[in-house]
C-alpha cells in the first residue's frame, strides 16, 4: 500500500493558514499522568491520559488496554486481548491514513485526498481502514 498524499490546503475553505496536521492536535490534547492506587481488590499501577474533545475525535485507535491489565481482570481480560490484538494488526494501514489527515480550525473538518469530513466521520475512516471501525471509543 502507497502512502497518502497529504494536501496542506483545506478542502473546504481552500486556505491553509489554519490547517494543522491530525497527528501534531492529537499529541498536544493530550496529557498523561500516572501513580499508584489501592482497592479493595488490591493495589496496582495506574496511567490516565486525559484528552480534549478534539483529541479524541480524531483518536488513530480505540482505547486499548497493555497485555498486563488484560491478564489481571480476568472478566474482562478476554475481549481487551482481543480487541488490543486486532488493533495492533490493524494499526499500520489505519496510520496511513491517519498521518494524512489535515485539520482546519477555521472549518471544523478534516481534509484527506482532497474531501472535507468531520473529525468523527474522518476517525471512522481511519478506524475502518485498520479493521476495527466496529470497536466503540
Ligand atoms: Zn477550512
Amino acid at each position: 500500500m502507497s502512502g497518502i498524499l497529504a494536501s496542506t490546503l483545506c478542502a473546504q475553505c481552500g486556505q491553509d493558514d489554519q490547517v494543522q496536521a491530525v497527528t501534531s492536535i492529537y499529541q498536544g490534547g493530550r496529557v498523561r499522568q500516572s501513580g499508584l492506587y489501592h482497592s479493595g481488590y488490591g493495589a496496582g499501577a495506574y496511567e490516565v491520559t486525559s484528552t480534549t474533545d478534539l483529541a479524541a475525535a480524531l483518536a488513530p485507535t480505540p482505547r486499548i488496554y497493555s497485555l498486563i491489565v488484560g491478564l489481571l481482570t480476568p472478566f474482562l481480560g478476554v475481549f481487551r486481548i482481543r480487541k488490543t490484538l486486532m488493533v495492533r494488526r490493524g494499526l499500520p494501514a489505519a496510520m496511513l491514513v491517519w498521518n494524512a489527515g489535515r485539520y482546519c480550525h477555521r472549518c471544523g473538518v478534516v481534509s484527506l485526498e482532497g474531501q472535507a469530513m468531520s473529525p468523527l466521520a474522518f476517525r471512522q475512516r481511519v478506524w475502518d481502514a485498520g479493521g476495527y471501525g466496529n470497536f466503540r471509543s
